[in-house]
């Protein structure tokens, strides 16, 4: 399911005007060189099993609710893996590459034997593990979500349109909105506690400019360690955020002026496609494309989420 909360009615005509997403954000402050070969060269990125594992568990938790609440039980979810599964290879065959081969729609996990059948199953196996932790630090038969997958959107300073998905957004009878994201990567998780709170106190912004309301909670959801952070923001640090993130977006397009992108190792380098064309592991910086493919409206999955 996807919402659309209310933007200013210019705000998502506005094709050509500054615009960020929290992941492509969270990329030029980690490395403005991964920005621009993610947001204006477009280089081709191939997706880990990490990342599709995320995609599937995402899916499975978003129709988890389409159930009767007393029907959101282990066992359910588990049975919303292989169908989405297939739901996802339909949408992009590609992602049978993860395989190699012979990954059908419908995967009859012993009656493939190959190599590849042994890496689906152990990948589906992987988005059960998922499952179970979500179902360790949460019961979905008592949640009634407000918004699943929700695209919010804002303009801020009349000048920069912000926008990106939540993956879940609860409000309670009281009005209290409680932000939820679902983390599923595999990478060290201190590696990106700061990305993932960034994202949400960038989601926190759009509900506030659009809603009047300050989000009580902004809660991540570590579902392979079983853990729930949870962090409640103010009104003043959301206002020192949306300053940071006019400032951030002034730096892009000075880098974009002057197509300037350097690279900034981190351990985050670990995670990048890129090597063979940053100058921190030996490449050499590609020529900037005569026409950038920019897309300011950017709202695709964190990659390294
Ligand atoms: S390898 Fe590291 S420094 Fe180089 S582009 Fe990727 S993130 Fe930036």
């Amino acid at each position: 399911m996807t919402v659309t909360t209310p933007a200013p009615p210019d705000a998502l005509e506005r094709p050509t005007g500054p615009s960020l997403s929290p992941s492509r954000a969270a990329d030029f402050k980690t490395c403005p060189l991964l920005f621009r070969y993610r947001t204006i060269d477009r280089l081709p990125e191939r997706a880990t099993a990490d990342q599709v594992r995320g995609t599937l568990v995402h899916a499975v938790l978003e129709h988890l609710f389409d159930l009767p609440a007393a029907e959101r039980t282990p066992e359910a979810a588990a049975a919303l893996v292989a169908p989405q599964w297939s739901l996802l290879l339909e949408q992009e065959p590609e992602l049978a590459a993860l395989f190699d081969e012979a990954v059908t729609a419908e995967p009859v996990l012993d009656q493939m034997p190959s190599a590849e059948g042994a890496r689906l199953a152990e990948f589906l196996r992987g988005a059960g593990a998922l499952l179970e932790g979500y179902f360790a630090v949460e019961d979905p038969r008592r949640l009634e979500p407000a918004e699943r997958e929700a695209l919010v959107s804002t303009l801020v300073d009349d000048a920069l349109l912000i926008r990106g998905y939540i993956d879940r957004l609860d409000v309670s009878p009281a009005g209290d909105l409680r932000v939820v994201d679902y983390k599923t990567g595999g990478a060290p998780r201190e590696a990106f506690e700061g990305r993932a709170l960034f994202q949400l106190k960038f989601y926190a912004l759009v509900l506030w400019r659009t809603r009047g309301v300050v989000p009580k909670v902004l809660r991540l959801l570590y579902l392979k360690d079983a853990e729930v952070l949870d962090y409640s923001p103010d009104a003043e640090e959301l206002e020192r955020f949306e300053r940071t993130l006019l400032a951030l977006s002034e730096a892009i397009e000075r880098a974009k002026r002057d197509h300037d992108f350097r690279p900034k190792p981190s351990r985050l380098c670990d995670w990048c496609s890129h090597h063979a064309f940053c100058p921190e592991f030996g490449g050499t910086v590609l020529p900037y494309p005569v026409t950038p493919v920019d897309t300011p409206a950017e709202v695709s999955a964190d990659p390294l989420g």
